[in-house]
């Protein structure tokens, strides 16, 4: 397991931003931290990266507990902290070159892997300039490079998208897919389709406790309690004849001779509506199952 939390708390003075968090995540996958404003993901990535202690529960990454194995823990974690924390006025590669320090990377292992780092993450052009001359999309590259200096197993990326423009957007999803072929990635946003896009799983995260932990394809069944199917044939149709389809709850024409078809607990009726139409004489002419937007169900999880 490369990181394990356990009923974690955190209250802030008078606030509690976190109640009996529990989740795990395992080796090489990423995760979708997922919260509207103020839900407690910040919170939770900086105590998973040592940057805060928690009041109660317990964190794990890589098998080392976050408060008495601190140093182990940090070896193993590369964190790209909310508005990319960097220092405007060095270079790139002087700023690499100090990360890397902090680290207790030697000048001789620096010289190799800074490099290295500045291919993968696409700076090429831009690593002789100081930080503060890059657009906002070449700062989260050296936000990115920084965090995998040390070659960690775990990233923990706290919106590293938000503020991109479309371009930019669609670059940095792809570093971090590439990113996450061989290490663990736990990213938080509130950018539903970024979740469908990157990640394997997601959780969301509201008023400081998980409401939802689940791949996206099954997060997108949830709460729904009749499956919906497009249908459109090639002639008219009567309602009450689809009526006398077997599992079909209603049915509502929708334009000419399209209808919305919705079954009763999940059930697929596809198969059923299409052998129905062949006995009818008539033809199928585009049939397809409507899917719940995430968006949809993170508005019901998070209202
Ligand atoms: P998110 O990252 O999901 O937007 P945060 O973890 O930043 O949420 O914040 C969770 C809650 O804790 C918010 O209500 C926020 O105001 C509060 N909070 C965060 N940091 C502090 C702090 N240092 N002192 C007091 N309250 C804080
Ligand atoms: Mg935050």
């Amino acid at each position: 397991m490369s990181i394990k939390v356990t009923d974690i708390s955190k209250v802030y003075g008078t606030q509690k931003a976190l109640n009996k968090v529990s989740f795990e995540v395992s080796n090489g996958e990423i995760i979708g931290f997922l919260g509207p404003n103020g839900a407690g993901k910040s919170t939770m990535m900086k105590i998973i990266t040592c940057f805060i202690p928690q009041t109660e529960g317990s964190v794990s990454v890589c098998g080392y507990d976050v408060v008495e194995q601190s140093i182990e823990v940090r070896k193993n974690v590369g964190y790209l902290p909310e508005h990319n924390p960097l220092y405007l006025d060095m270079y790139v590669k002087e700023y690499l070159h100090f990360i890397g320090g902090l680290h207790k990377m030697s000048n001789n292992k620096l010289s190799k892997r800074i490099p290295e780092m500045i291919s993968s993450v696409g700076l090429q052009m831009e690593q002789n300039k100081k930080i503060g001359a890059l657009s906002k999309g070449y700062k989260q590259r050296v936000g990115l490079a920084q965090a995998l200096i040390h070659n960690p197993n775990v990233l923990i990326l706290d919106e590293p998208t938000t503020g991109l423009d479309p371009n930019q957007l669609t670059e940095i999803r792809e570093l971090i897919r590439s990113v996450g072929k061989e290490k663990t990635v736990m990213l938080s946003t509130h950018i539903m389709q970024e979740v469908k896009a990157i990640c394997d799983r997601v959780i969301i995260i509201n008023k400081g406790e998980i409401v939802a932990n689940e791949t996206t394809a099954v997060l997108q069944q949830q709460g729904r309690s009749e499956t919906i199917v497009i249908v459109e044939f090639d002639k008219a149709v009567r309602v009450d004849d689809l009526k006398n389809i077997e599992g079909l709850l209603s049915a509502q024409n929708t334009s000419e001779n399209t209808w919305k078809i919705a079954s009763a607990d999940g059930k697929d009726i596809r198969s059923t509506l299409f052998n129905w139409a062949v006995a009818n004489n008539l033809s199928v002419l585009t049939m397809q199952r409507e899917e719940q937007s995430l968006e949809d169900v993170f508005q019901k999880l998070t209202k």
